[in-house]
């Protein structure tokens, strides 16, 4: 059936005649009767995906996509007046995640459906999401932002379980979102909620009563957790969704005739970082409920559970105090404290026991000694944490310890985000890659291809011009669509190193206002949300809030360099962003970024990297070789030998280097004080010459020198066409198709499909 005939069953009417609202709701109707009706994964074993985040952003076009109906949809919808694009803007964008690990749960599920494997997500509907950012005075406030409507993607089903806290006890309501694969099948994203939850208890902002959990329990991800009320929040919802999750699964093996001895037959847990980290106890009490001894039912909770490690940054790895614990979730005490004295019994050294000697538990412990693999996220990460964080499990568990360089699925971050080069490589190459990632090499013939070398640039230019009518319309920012589009995209973490950043622009400013023109003019973009508690993290957006206002109304450099924040960075306005980029910062300081995927959607993307050799970038530039990538700055054996020797003084920085000095010295200027906050830039100043925990101010020089270099590089176009043209046809490896077939093959062992490796 056709969208118009749908539409006129639907409505009565023409599709010109129907309002863009009526056809989105059409469309949705469509898209889910469509879904149904596709066949779903006969595999005897289900991978469970479970995770506190799903950042999963709109889903019209993707499953559009995935359906094989988009092209045909849109000429339906030209041809009758409407534009496909403006009813997608119509779709609120679910805030389920917070970053890179959120949204790698999302590609995962995508790539599970394409190749065919049984995979669920497995997360809590969360009403508020994380929140949505506001720009008050430069400086960044939090709303709640409201996602969930009446008719949307999300459907109620009439699955309930109890979940009890010690006295309390409430009932998970099962939501379910369909994941339907590119050519592949339907799966479930099931998202947990509970009926009691009362919106009306959240006032100024994001602020609520932290201590009624049946009114508060999934308002939002990542509650404040800087009070002990707000610790617990974390632990309810946390023992809420593993609770659900592991009662879903018992339910559904048994189903298909499982004697929970042969679990591991039928089900595939996979633990996303250690929020669910809880499941391990949890399924250990209810197997034993069901007449399993510990022993055994240990043994079987460890051949099904996986848990993939994401960061080795210490204040992220998640202990609970004991005593929490034993408030939120008592009847799981006992079962802690009997898997704690096994692993005393087993090894002596303290740094690998499951409670440690101040009564904290360690999740990230029981996760590594009671599963049966343990993952980083990338080469680097993956050597890291076997020969330094995580060395005295490595050499328990060797066979334990695998990598699994993460991905991203070319349908959202190729097919859909960027229409164009999508096109135009599939003019040369036909339409494997998008299914087959790895026939992206093929265009590395077309390499000295006049007509398409200029293709690439012509895209690049028609999507700058398009993120400019969008943030026009959306954000009245007006950008410089003749400049270098250089864009750091990613959350606010000191690491990821936004202030060397920004301190190198104010660098540049300094030097525009001397009479030293660069070559090209250059528009510096950021997007980037702040935990709501973390102090430094805000301050550094409000420096560039600053920054922002003051080198765009300067005359003098206005024409030269532009530098914008983006409010409320999201999957939504990523998709915009990266295929507008030239120039992709990844800058993080050398040992601290597990992975990164930004980094590969800017890539495949024909983005060139501006990276430390860090995470993920060290496999891109292995793979795009010397001359398409910039790299500078301290590797991570340097960063980890100073981090030991504690060497580092950023003092001696500030004294001694004069460009440094001078612009940390500009953050408390008189500029910057008539317009911003005294409190708030002294203390970021503070910190840079005081502490510099990750470590800027050395590396900025080398980081300076390296941007330099590419912005002098960007004025030879046909050789910067190479260069992303270069970047574009290795980005075939970052495939989440990859990532999930490694997965199965080394992991899971679901399905045996042929198409897999
Ligand atoms: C991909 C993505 C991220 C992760 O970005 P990194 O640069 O890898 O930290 C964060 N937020 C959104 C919205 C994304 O799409």
């Amino acid at each position: 059936m056709t969208l118009s005939q749908y539409a006129a069953g639907l409505y009565g009417k023409a599709l010109q005649d129907c309002s863009d609202r009526e056809i989105y709701s059409a469309l949705l109707r469509m898209t889910a009767e469509k879904a149904a009706s596709r066949r779903r994964s006969d595999c005897k074993k289900k991978i469970y995906y479970i995770s506190a985040e799903f950042l999963i952003g709109k889903l019209l076009g993707n499953n559009l996509i995935n359906l094989g109906i988009y092209d045909e949809v849109r000429s339906e919808l030209c041809s009758a007046g409407k534009s496909l694009a403006g009813i997608e803007e119509l779709e609120p964008e679910p805030s389920l995640g917070n970053g890179g690990l959120g949204r790698l749960a999302a590609c995962f599920l995508d790539s599970m459906a394409t190749l065919g494997l049984a995979g669920d997500g497995i997360g809590i509907a969360y009403h508020f999401g994380l929140f949505r950012q506001e720009f008050c005075s430069r400086m960044q406030a939090e709303c709640p932002n409201p996602w969930m409507e009446r008719e949307g993607w999300m459907t109620p089903t009439d699955v309930c379980y109890p979940v009890s806290f010690g006295a309390l006890s409430v009932q998970g309501h099962m939501y379910d979102i369909p994941v339907i694969g590119y050519e592949g099948v339907v799966n479930h994203l099931h998202l947990f909620d509970l009926d009691t939850v009362d919106e009306s208890i959240v006032h100024d902002g994001i602020k609520f009563d932290q201590t009624d959990i049946a009114k508060n329990l999934t308002l939002f991800l990542y509650p404040d957790d800087s009070s002990e009320e707000g610790r617990l929040l974390r632990i309810y919802q946390q023992y809420f969704m593993v609770s659900c999750a592991a009662q879903l699964i018992l339910d559904e093996v048994m189903k298909k005739g499982c004697k929970l001895h042969d679990l591991a037959d039928y089900a595939a847990i996979q633990i996303n970082d250690t929020h669910p980290t809880m499941i391990i106890p949890e399924l250990i009490r209810l197997l034993q409920q069901h007449g399993i001894g510990f022993e055994e039912a240990v043994r079987i909770v460890t051949d099904t559970c996986a848990y993939t490690n994401h960061t080795i940054l210490a204040e992220a790895l998640e202990t609970w105090p004991l005593e929490y614990l034993q408030k939120a979730v008592p009847q799981l005490v006992p079962v802690i404290r009997q898997l704690d004295r096994k692993i005393r019994q087993q090894y002596d050294a303290e740094n690998v026991q499951i409670i440690d000697s101040r009564q904290h538990v360690h999740m990230a412990h029981l996760d590594i000694h009671f599963t049966h693999s343990t993952n980083g996220v990338a080469d680097l990460h993956t050597e890291i944490l076997k020969n330094n964080e995580l060395n005295s499990f490595y050499r328990l568990y060797p066979d334990r310890f695998n990598n699994k360089t993460n991905g991203i699925t070319f349908r959202r971050w190729l097919l859909h985000c960027n229409p164009g080069l999508t096109q135009a490589i599939e003019s040369r190459i036909g339409p494997g890659f998008k299914k087959n990632a790895e026939e992206l090499q093929k265009l590395k013939e077309f390499s000295e291809d006049n007509a398409f070398l200029e293709r690439l640039l012509q895209i690049r230019q028609n999507n700058k011009s398009a993120l400019a009518e969008y943030l026009a319309r959306t954000q009245g920012i007006r950008l410089n669509c003749s400049a270098i589009f250089d864009i750091q995209i990613k959350r606010l973490h000191e690491y990821k190193r936004q202030q060397m950043n920004a301190l190198e622009l104010i660098h540049r400013y300094l030097d525009i206002k001397r009479g030293n023109l660069p070559e090209t003019p250059v528009t510096a973009l950021f997007g980037a949300k702040a935990a709501p508690a973390y102090t430094i993290a805000k301050d550094i957006i409000h420096l560039i809030l600053c920054l922002q206002q003051i080198v765009n109304q300067d005359p003098q450099t206005a024409p030269w360099l532009q530098i914008f924040m983006v409010e409320n960075y999201n999957v939504t306005h990523a998709e915009k962003l990266i295929p507008a980029c030239d120039i992709s910062e990844q800058i993080s300081l050398a040992s601290k970024e597990a992975s990164g995927t930004g980094n590969m959607k800017l890539m495949l993307n024909g983005a060139v990297t501006l990276g430390t050799m860090d995470g993920a970038n060290v496999e891109i530039a292995q793979l795009v070789g010397p001359e398409n990538i910039y790299t500078f700055g301290a590797d991570s054996k340097t960063v980890m030998r100073r981090y030991e020797e504690q060497s580092y003084h950023p003092e001696e920085y500030y004294e001694s280097d004069p460009t440094i000095r001078e612009a940390i010295d500009f953050i408390t200027g008189k500029e910057m004080m008539q317009i911003g906050c005294c409190e708030s830039l002294s203390r970021l100043s503070r910190e840079l010459i005081r502490k510099d925990w990750f470590m800027a101010l050395p590396d900025f020089q080398d980081y300076s020198a390296a941007r330099q270099r590419a912005y002098h590089d960007y004025r030879n176009r046909r050789s910067w066409a190479q260069k992303m043209l270069a970047n574009i046809s290795n980005a075939g490896f970052f495939s989440s198709d990859r990532t999930i077939a490694e997965y199965n093959r080394d992991i899971w062992h679901a399905c045996a499909s042929e198409d897999m490796i």
